[in-house]
């Protein structure tokens, strides 16, 4: 195969799918050398296969908001690829949500949920429902008109949703109320993220942060890098910046910067543990400013409108917010500033330049369906729990957690180490993720 000939055709075919085709096309040039090691896999097409969704639902979403309005949203639930288990991925209400971006998310989610060592396939759903400013109650509306479309094509063994960007444990709370009466059944198994008194892993809302912190210490410790006293620079406030914020903490780092879409707050001596409460708050407000964070702590914190996380000095970037959050021209701030590291923990949260310029400018990089599958990972934790009709404690979690991210980070380095010895963890990761799933694709046939 040659990544430029099926790129050209999905070119063709999706010219307006541009998050999709940048996902696609990084994942296919990492693999093409590998993948034409293979002939067997040529034979069964298996990267055509394995770039279109299985399926994907489309639905209407009609509810009433808090002024008796009517309001009408799109909803989505991309069914990508189960070759290694049934669907698994979270559910993004954000305003910007098109198909595109769900595809993308749903093919990185594929190769995220096989590196987790779990028995999980790769799908993504959502909505372009807008939380911002939303009351409680009109969440509540919508995530029960979401789930009366939702409910029958989801399932513990067939689908199971989580949260993501603008879903957390009380949204996925309504969508639970309102699966169990459609279903009439109490399957905690087929969401993910549920309160920890009806089924939710504990831990859950921590991991991705938490996953993601162990996956950098990992790297960093091969590189030879201590992270204690290392200042962290994150964007975003929502629930991964917040996990990633206690973890790097506890660890002795300092975080010195968390962003929105208004701008940055600098804490020029460090997140403090009140701080780091405060960012629920922020969360739950549904007001989408960082700036809150400054007017809540003013010796603490300093805000600059318009500003993002990169223009603060610090040694590891770590990017938990949104798709192509940090440029090319970002990249290059962060390396005057004398930043050597960045982990990618929102999903593609890197443009193409960026990632280039950190390989070529000897900034350890690492992406995001390697360093923030710690989320997902514990939702399969969770799952298992279910089944079992049990919940194991934190510790036992936090270490299941551990290992798993140790694995990711072991898998990267055997298919990432180059000729010269540096690892490539783009590499890596895509081609530890691609294997698993296209050999269970091979032996399942052509379906
Ligand atoms: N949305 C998260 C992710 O991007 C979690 C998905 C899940 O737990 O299913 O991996």
């Amino acid at each position: 195969m040659r990544t430029q000939d099926i790129m050209a055709k999905l070119q063709a075919k999706y010219p307006l799918e541009k998050e999709y085709l940048q996902a696609v096309q990084e994942v296919l040039e990492s693999i093409e050398e590998v993948y034409n090691q293979h002939p067997e896999f040529e034979q069964a097409k298996i990267v055509e296969r394995m770039v279109e969704p299985d399926r994907i639902f489309t639905f209407r979403v009609t509810w009433v908001d808090d002024r008796g309005e009517v309001q009408t949203n799109l909803g989505y639930r991309v069914q990508f690829n189960s070759a290694i288990g049934p669907y698994k991925g979270g559910l993004r209400f954000h305003r910007a949500v098109t198909p595109s971006m769900l595809k993308f998310l749903g093919f990185e989610q594929t190769f995220k949920n096989a590196l987790t060592t779990l028995p999980m396939g790769g799908a993504k759903g959502g909505s372009d429902f807008d939380p911002k400013g939303k009351s409680d109650d009109e969440i509540m509306r919508f995530c029960q008109a979401f789930m009366l479309e939702l409910w029958n094509c989801i399932g513990p063994d067939q689908d199971i949703p989580a949260g993501d960007v603008g879903v957390g444990g009380r949204e996925i709370g309504y969508l639970y109320g309102m699966y169990k009466k459609l279903a009439r059944q109490y399957n905690t198994g087929v969401l993910t993220g549920k309160g920890g008194t009806w089924g939710g892993s504990i831990l859950r809302p921590e991991a991705t942060g938490f996953g993601a912190l162990y996956f950098t210490h990992h790297l960093l410790e091969k590189a030879g890098i201590d992270i204690k006293g290392k200042k962290v620079a994150l964007s975003g406030f929502g629930n991964v910046a917040w996990g990633a914020a206690i973890k790097a903490t506890e660890l002795g780092a300092k975080v010195v910067a968390i962003s929105g879409p208004d701008g940055v707050c600098h804490i020029p001596d460090g997140i403090t543990k009140d701080m780091i409460d405060y960012m629920l708050v922020m969360r739950a407000s549904n007001r989408d400013m960082v700036e809150d964070m400054a007017t809540a702590y003013p010796d603490k914190a300093f805000f600059t409108a318009g500003k993002k996380a990169w223009s603060i000095p610090c040694d590891i970037a770590l990017p938990c917010a949104f798709q192509n959050e940090l440029s090319e021209d970002d990249a290059k701030e962060l390396k005057a500033n004398g930043c050597f590291c960045c982990c990618e923990v929102s999903n593609m949260g890197c443009q193409p330049g960026a990632i280039q310029y950190f390989q070529h400018n000897g900034i350890l990089f690492a992406p995001g369906k390697a360093v923030n599958a710690g989320g997902v990972a514990t939702s399969g934790l969770e799952m298992t729990q279910n089944a079992e009709h049990i919940s194991w404690e934190a510790g036992e979690v936090d270490a299941k957690l551990h290992s798993i991210m140790k694995s990711i980070h072991e898998q990267c380095v055997k298919f990432g180490t180059q000729p010269d010895g540096s690892i490539d963890y783009v590499k890596g990761a895509n081609i530890a993720g691609f294997m698993k799933v296209a050999q269970a694709m091979l032996e399942q046939g052509t379906i």
